[in-house]
């Protein structure tokens, strides 16, 4: 019946039976305890259930509960195809009771910050196309697999990571960030190009109209239609934050002068000195801005970063110094 049930929500949301195969995609049955009973059955041990988060255990009441109940599942995969963990969605996200989403927690296995959802289907795609699409859901990396774009992760059940990004430049040092253009989705994406850029790689963005992600885009064009919106959407940071702010900013000096600020911080993160040239001449394309202003402007930052840093770096050897006198005073101590 469950069976039944979850295949049912998955052909609803036109997801074919060969990639609900794939990616294993599941139910657990809107029972209080018949995921654990069904485990603990088969021979797993509770602690076990308990320690990856499966199940939630009430030692002194001896009660146990299904941490999925009723929720149709999105195992999470280890590069090597290994599941780590789980994401599992209520059925009718109309039902405001419920979070939409529960993920596995941390566990020995379960790492969210080092794992991305779909890796492992998506690397060697990633490594022939020489880019990774970052988008931010499970149902869109499951729906632009479909459509035939498999070199696509989620960075779910947590905001984008610095090891995520580490992950990724494994494969390739190309990410173009897929995200819904609401404002969060954009928010996000700004956070995503800065974090992407420290890690020295080369960053695109494509925004879906307002509402669309891009399982939902996927949904309502053609497989055609989908990689020419993302080929001819795609822009650099740079126009892509001009192109955002541009209008709001309009003719009001204070205005572009802070756009141009925001523009130089995120060029002086790019730790490359010719792809900064580049994007500075782009910036004073884009902007009226004169190319030795902006210059002017990114070389200051990166001095005062650079400062900033050194000036960390004093303050943390100064306390290793006085944590090890500490710590030889105690062993003086205890010797007398
Ligand atoms: P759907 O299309 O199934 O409604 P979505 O992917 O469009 O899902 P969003 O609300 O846009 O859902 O969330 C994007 C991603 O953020 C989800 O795929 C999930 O990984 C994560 N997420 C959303 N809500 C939660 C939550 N309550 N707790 C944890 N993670 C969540
Ligand atoms: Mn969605």
């Amino acid at each position: 019946m469950a069976k039944l049930l979850a295949i049912a929500y998955f052909r609803e949301r036109g997801f074919r039976d060969d990639i609900i195969e794939k990616f294993q995609l599941g139910y657990s049955p809107n029972e209080w305890s018949a995921f654990t009973d069904a485990a603990v059955k088969a021979g797993y041990k509770l602690d076990y259930l308990a320690k990856t988060g499966l199940s939630i255990v009430k030692v002194e009441e001896n009660k146990k509960f299904d941490r999925f109940k009723g929720r149709v599942m999105f195992p999470i995969h280890s590069l090597t195809g290994r599941v780590l963990g789980f994401g599992g969605r209520v059925l009718n996200s109309a039902d405001k009771t419920q979070a939409k989403y529960v993920n596995s927690p941390e566990s020995e296995i379960y790492n969210k910050s080092r794992v991305l959802y779909g890796a492992y289907f998506a690397k060697k795609a990633i490594t022939q196309f020489d880019v990774c699409y970052l988008v931010e859901g499970y149902t869109d990396v499951i729906s632009m697999h479909q459509a035939g774009v498999e070199n696509v992760v989620a960075s779910s059940g947590t905001s984008l990571t610095i090891d995520q990004i580490k992950l990724i430049s494994r494969y390739t040092k190309n990410i173009t960030i897929l995200y819904d253009g609401d404002p969060a989705g954009i928010k996000a994406s700004f956070r995503g190009i800065d974090m992407i850029l420290e890690e020295g790689m080369n960053v695109r963005v494509v925004l879906f109209p307002d509402g669309d992600d891009p399982d939902s885009y996927a949904k309502k064009v053609s497989i055609d239609e989908l990689k020419e919106y993302i080929g001819k959407s795609a822009k650099d940071f740079v126009s892509f934050k001009t192109s955002l702010l541009i209008d709001e900013v309009g003719n009001d000096p204070i205005k572009r002068a802070a756009l141009v600020k925001d523009l130089a911080h995120t060029i002086s993160i790019v730790p490359e000195g010719i792809q900064r040239q580049f994007y500075i001449k782009e910036c004073s394309r884009l902007t009226g801005i004169d190319e030795q202003t902006l210059l002017r402007e990114v070389n200051k930052l990166r001095y005062t970063k650079t400062q900033k840093e050194r000036e960390a770096e004093h303050l943390k050897e100064a306390f290793v110094e006085h944590e090890s006198e500490g710590y030889d005073d105690q062993q003086q101590q205890g010797k007398n």
